[in-house]
Order: structure tokens, then C-alpha cells, then sequence
């Protein structure tokens, strides 16, 4: 139990009730991984909301490669579900993919193009949500094996790209900020919500060393250095920044051994978001809405 950044015992599950209850309600949202595991399935749970978001960018890095069948099926099925490619120019499908132009969520210029491409789609109006969510976890990463490769590749995807995410992003959630009437910080408002983990605490380190999995510990680390600093960065501005860690998921990363599966994950990270507030902003809480230490 707790390997792969598992906090602890299994939750029991949320039910419809709750679910249905604590939906978000921004109006446009955008998501980075969303092919597979986490991402896929906040894909479908947006989707399958009481209220859905009226528009969903979903990027990944091959929207029309074999690992994105799932996301095509459903794109062709929601028009409210937008495909944007952050990789390699490729072909139209019978869904709405949008493309920018090169490399992969740590790129600047694939970012800032994919930025662009989302801006014209919203036709002038702002972006309520951004879920950093993309990231890689190396398992045998210790101290002895790690080297300088291994730890850059690391902090490039899950530190440097939402930083760039955010900033490419920006003007497009503080458009949303503005166009909002509602009092102080919110995920309908404006947001930004990091994925990160258990992992990344200072303070909770000691109880998952068994697992040292050095390279994502301190690039989560720095993602949650990240997210207070675009806290007090962007709260003027009237966006909202949380650290949100998922629990220990039955994913690709997470492995089968996991405690949650990723339909109890997500249902529980989509029950926090609603209830966020300026009093969050800058925190790192878990999938039931409960703080976790830096
Ligand atoms: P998966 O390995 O199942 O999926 C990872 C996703 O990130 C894929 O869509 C992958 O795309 C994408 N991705 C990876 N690297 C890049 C990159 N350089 N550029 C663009 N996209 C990239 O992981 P999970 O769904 O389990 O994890 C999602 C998030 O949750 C991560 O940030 C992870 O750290 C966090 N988390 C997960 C836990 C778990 O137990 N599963 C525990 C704690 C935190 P592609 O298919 O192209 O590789």
C-alpha cells in the first residue's frame, strides 16, 4: 500500500449522488494528457457531466496514433470535444482535431501555437480551466542509477511544461477571469489545477522512500514550488492555482497494483474542484479534498 504515491487506505466510493451534486461547471476547460489513464477519463467524465463544459480541449501528443483511439471515438461522438495536437503535423479525421505544430508538452513553440489555436476557437471569450495533467514517472530512479538525462527529461515534462502551459494560457484565463461576475477564486472562474503527487511533499517523503523514484519526486517538488509560486503570481488576476495529488491509480504509471481505479479517482478529483476557493490557492490537496504537507 502507498507505493506510486498512494496515500493510505482505499476510499469508499463517491456516490451518483454526491458525483452528480459537486459537478464543475466551467464553461471551457483544457487538458494535457488526455489519451490515457487520468486524462482520458476526466475526458469522460466531463463529458458525462450533469452540466458538460461547452468546450473541452483535449491535447495530446498523437491524437491520431493507436494510443488515441478512445479519445477519437469519443471525439466523434461530442462535438463539444475538441482534439489539439501538441506533436507532429498530421491529417484531418472525421472529428475536430486541431494542430499545432511540433514536439510534445515541454516544447514552447508547439504551446504557444496550440494556445493560438484554442484562442480562435474560443472566439473571444476566456478559458475557465486548465488541468496540467501530462506526466512520466520513471520507477527505477534511485540515487545510484539516476543520472543528469534521466532527471532533466523528468523535470522538462512535469515542471517546465506546465510552467509553459500556464504562461502560453494566461491571457486566455485571465480573459475568462474578467469575463466572470463571480467573488473571489473558482474553477468556473479561472483556474489552474497542476496534477501532481504525494511524492513531491518534503514533508511526506519518509513514508514512501521504500520507493525512492528520485527523478519524479523532485520534479513534482518543483511542480508544487510551481503552483504556490502562480499563486501568488496570478491570484490578482483572479485565477486559482492547486496542486491536486490523484491518489495511487490503476493506470500505465500507477500499474495494476494500484489502490484506486482510475473511474474513483477522477470521480473524486472532479468533486474537489467545485469546491476550491481562495482559500486553497497554493495548496497541494488529494483526491478527497484533503491537504497534503509541502
Ligand atoms: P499515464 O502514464 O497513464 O498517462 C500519462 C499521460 O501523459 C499520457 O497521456 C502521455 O501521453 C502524457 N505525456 C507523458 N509525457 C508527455 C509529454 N512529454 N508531452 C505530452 N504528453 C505527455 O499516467 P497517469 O494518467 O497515471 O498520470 C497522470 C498524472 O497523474 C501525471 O501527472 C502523474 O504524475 C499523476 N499521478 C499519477 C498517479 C498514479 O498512481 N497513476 C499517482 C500520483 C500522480 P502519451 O500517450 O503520448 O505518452
Amino acid at each position: 500500500r502507498g507505493r506510486g504515491g498512494g496515500a493510505g487506505p482505499v476510499p469508499p466510493r463517491w456516490g451518483p449522488g454526491k458525483a452528480a451534486m459537486a459537478a464543475v461547471r466551467a464553461r471551457t476547460v483544457l487538458l494535457t494528457g488526455s489519451n490515457r489513464g487520468i486524462g482520458l477519463e476526466l475526458v469522460k467524465q466531463l463529458l458525462g457531466a450533469p452540466r458538460p463544459p461547452a468546450w473541452i480541449f483535449a491535447t495530446c501528443r498523437d491524437p491520431e496514433g493507436p494510443r488515441a483511439q478512445e479519445l477519437r471515438d469519443l471525439a466523434s461522438k461530442h462535438p463539444n470535444l475538441i482534439l489539439v495536437k501538441l506533436g507532429p503535423l498530421g491529417g484531418r479525421h472525421g472529428f475536430q482535431t486541431l494542430f499545432s505544430s511540433t514536439a510534445d508538452v515541454a516544447n514552447p513553440s508547439a504551446i504557444t501555437d496550440a494556445a493560438k489555436i484554442v484562442e480562435g476557437k474560443l472566439n473571444g471569450t476566456g478559458l475557465n480551466l486548465l488541468i496540467n495533467n501530462a506526466g512520466i514517472y520513471t520507477p527505477a530512479s534511485s540515487l545510484e542509477s539516476v543520472d543528469a538525462e534521466e532527471m532533466i527529461r523528468t523535470y522538462k515534462t512535469n515542471a517546465v511544461g506546465p510552467m509553459l502551459m500556464a504562461q502560453a494560457f494566461l491571457p486566455l484565463l485571465k480573459k475568462a477571469a474578467q469575463e466572470s461576475t463571480e467573488e473571489g477564486l473558482s474553477c468556473s472562474k479561472a483556474a489552474i489545477i497542476n496534477i501532481s503527487t504525494i511524492m513531491g511533499s518534503i514533508d511526506k517523503t519518509p513514508e514512501s522512500f521504500f520507493k525512492p523514484v528520485i527523478s519524479y519526486r523532485c520534479s513534482k517538488a518543483a511542480l508544487n514550488m510551481l503552483t504556490k509560486c502562480q499563486a501568488l503570481t496570478y491570484g490578482e488576476a483572479g485565477i486559482l492555482c492547486v496542486a491536486l495529488h490523484p491518489g495511487w491509480v490503476k493506470t500505465d504509471m500507477g500499474s495494476q497494483e494500484a489502490d484506486l481505479t482510475v473511474d474513483t479517482s477522477v470521480r473524486g478529483l472532479l468533486s474537489v474542484l467545485p469546491t476550491l476557493s481562495e482559500k486553497h490557492s497554493g495548496t497541494l490537496l488529494n483526491w478527497e479534498g484533503k491537504a497534503i504537507p509541502w
